[in-house]
């Protein structure tokens, strides 16, 4: 036996993205009474405990037994990358298998973002390693998918970036548009959102939390069945067929119509929206008549469109540039003479890469 395969047999089971009833089962041959691993739950999950030791409410023999049996990991924080705006990027080492035996090679990098604002923080965090996706305009895409994040890779995010940030008063809102196409990993993605939104745990309300897709249909279906309903923003990004089909490969498979008649057909509660994405590419989808056509193709929804200047992510050939100045202006412009909200999302941290679209697992502070 090899050193890696008898440690990943060793290997204890790690707390960090059990739900409470499976805390509760893995408890069960303790002979503990059922509070404790309610106790330990809410240690994990509310209070931000990673050392036993903190755990002074449990004594200390039940403690001791705990640590030998069970570990309370975080995926592991590589680097962090400051921006001069505040934004902070970073880079975490999930390993090349799945529940993450450190990589220390070039896979297994995810990224979340930390953004500051003057009323609220956002978390932007990764739900794979790669995107199968391949959106030509995207870091992501382009770079090879490696694996799914398990739900404690991607609720651990939420939980490291928080206890990073310390005691904080101001609102949280955590947004799934890191790394990965959140609906090709649907089940893992669900089961994170419900540790991040139990009133027990994490405690997140789910109107705080936002999923973003790039048109996957059957996950939108999928999610207006759920229990828990996080908000939906949909990366549009295109007015026509065959400029999206260019763009976005997945629209070759669900183009315009059927993902606004999925959109259509989404459930949404009383004074819920969905957020349309636009990025805006220099002469590629950001004329007037895009801006016309937009506004008929979301206008009978309930809707907010955000338009995102493309952010340059490297020579890669595709001759893509961001919107001349002016652009973007008059693109919201012609909405909003429609009735559509629409707001230009102001990049953050791009000297860090850590803006949208930039994230690629970079070791390097800058993106090219
Ligand atoms: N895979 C999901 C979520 C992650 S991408 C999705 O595609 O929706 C998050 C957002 O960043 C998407 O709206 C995407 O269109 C946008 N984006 C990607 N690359 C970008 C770039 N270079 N500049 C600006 N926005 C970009
Ligand atoms: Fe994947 Fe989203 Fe990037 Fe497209 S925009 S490649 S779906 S992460």
């Amino acid at each position: 036996m090899t050193e890696t395969t008898r440690a990943r047999k060793t290997a204890k089971p790690n707390l960090v993205g059990m739900a409470s009833d499976e805390i509760a089962a893995a408890f069960a041959p303790l002979g503990e009474p059922g509070y404790r691993a309610r106790q330990v739950y809410a240690g994990v999950y509310r209070k931000l405990w990673r050392d036993w030791g903190r755990f002074t409410d449990l004594g200390k023999t039940l403690r001791d037994e705990l640590r030998v049996r069970f570990a309370i990991e975080y995926p592991a924080m590589a680097r962090t990358f400051d921006s001069r705006d505040g934004t902070r990027r970073y880079l975490f080492d999930v390993g090349d298998g799945e529940g993450g035996t450190p990589s220390g090679g070039s896979g297994g990098r995810v990224e979340a973002v930390f953004i500051p604002e003057e009323s609220r923080d956002t978390l932007c965090i990764s739900t794979q390693v790669g995107c199968a996706r391949g959106c030509r305009f995207c870091a992501t895409g382009r770079l090879p998918f490696r694996r799914n994040l398990t739900a404690g890779e991607i609720a651990g995010q939420v939980l490291a970036l928080q206890a990073d940030r310390g005691a904080a008063t101001k609102r949280l809102n955590i947004v799934v548009m890191g790394m990965g196409e959140p609906f090709d990993n649907y089940e893992n993605v669900i089961r994170a959102l419900r540790l991040m939104t139990d009133g027990d745990g994490m405690g997140i309300p789910p109107r705080r939390v936002t999923i973003s897709t790039s048109g996957v249909v059957p996950g939108i279906e999928r999610l207006a069945a759920e229990s828990i309903q996080p908000n939906l923003a949909i990366s549009l990004n295109a007015t026509t067929d065959a400029v999206r089909d260019r763009l976005m490969p997945v629209n070759r498979k669900w183009g315009i119509a059927a993902l606004l008649d999925a959109c259509r057909r989404f459930p949404l509660a009383a004074r819920r929206r969905i957020t349309f994405e636009y990025v805006l590419i220099g002469d590629v989808n950001d004329s007037p008549e895009d801006a016309r056509r937009l506004a008929r193709l979301v206008g009978d929804l309930r809707q907010k469109v955000n338009l995102i200047p493309w952010n340059a992510v490297g020579a890669d050939g595709s001759g893509m540039k961001p919107p001349p100045p002016g652009r973007a202006e008059a693109f919201a412009q012609i909405l909003a003479a429609r009735r559509i909200t629409v707001n230009i999302r102001k990049a953050r941290g791009e000297d860090v890469a850590a803006a949208c679209g930039m994230l690629a697992g970079r070791e390097s502070a800058t993106p090219m």
